[in-house]
């Protein structure tokens, strides 16, 4: 069934270059020609950022795949969407996650590729000092991956944003121009956006070879691709005093096409006393 993705068209909507991260893995596994779908901005109204993310990043992506489908004739429709939050225990670190949607035409099928991961540069500061400035840009790789500079005056109300220098000079000439003098505290950000950040493009292309692994599954009852795991359950019992822990014991796959589930349980016996609440309190 997976055959159906063989030498067909599929189109992306996206400002930030990913075409041409995904393309390339989506040509290698199935001959597939991934176009750049131009939104006509007045058939879109709002579409250039000025609306609102919705909460949930599934459902901006859904949203991406509703637009890409009024300005495409492709048969496969892409989306792909980033996060970043902090870790919900370790709240010092960032987690990004990636997801990438794939809708089929043909069937109406969904089909969703995820990926969480520690491995990004994600970070802000506030400083009115040059030195520092130029020390975040070492650490988070400048000029390869680029730095979004923020003038947030509370007092009237405005708020300067300035992006893509791609020098040292060009950065530190942003950085005074935000500054009425020198006291000035300016936001220093991670430009995370995709072509402006090689870090979150190898998580991007992690996260396409992840979809290209669910367009070859198979459901084991209507053989249609995009079977996948949905949900995690835990209770994976202590390897020490066999209490379930917050490890996932099962999981649990569902075919986004037909609907039928199964769970499986994981290859690990037991969970690491470490994450025990009874051996490790
Ligand atoms: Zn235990
Ligand atoms: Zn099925």
């Amino acid at each position: 069934m997976s055959g159906r993705f063989y030498n067909t068209s599929a189109a992306i909507i996206t400002k930030h270059g990913k075409e041409k991260i995904i393309g390339p893995i989506l040509w290698d596994a199935f001959h597939i020609h991934l176009e750049l779908a131009y939104y006509d901005t007045d058939l879109l109204g709002t579409f250039s950022g000025e609306i609102e993310r919705p909460a949930d990043q599934l459902g901006t992506a859904r949203l991406k795949i509703q637009q890409a489908a009024a300005i495409s004739n492709a048969n496969l429709l892409l989306a792909s969407e980033g996060a970043f939050h902090p870790h919900p225990d370790t709240p010092f670190l960032t987690v990004n996650t990636e997801l990438i949607i794939l809708f089929d035409r043909a069937t109406e099928q969904e089909i969703i590729a995820k990926h969480t991961t520690l491995e990004t540069n994600a970070a802000t500061i506030s400083t009115n000092d040059e030195a520092t400035l130029l020390d975040f840009a070492k650490r988070i790789q400048f000029p390869t991956h680029r730095i979004i500079l923020i003038q947030d005056n509370k007092h009237n109300g405005s708020k300067q944003v300035l992006k893509d220098m791609a020098t040292e000079a060009e950065l530190i000439n942003a950085f005074r121009s935000l500054q009425k003098d020198s006291k000035d505290i300016v936001v220093i950000e991670t430009d995370l956006r995709a072509m402006h950040n090689p870090t979150r493009q190898d998580q991007i292309k992690i996260t396409a070879n992840k979809l290209v692994q669910l367009m070859r599954s198979h459901c084991p009852s209507c053989d249609s691709p995009g079977y996948q795991i949905q949900n995690w359950l835990p209770g994976l019992p202590c390897c020490w005093c066999n209490t379930p822990t917050k490890n996932t014991q099962y999981e649990q796959y569902r075919c986004t096409y037909c609907g039928f589930e199964e769970q499986k349980r994981v290859s690990k016996p037991c969970a690491d006393p470490g994450t025990c609440d009874q051996c490790n309190p």
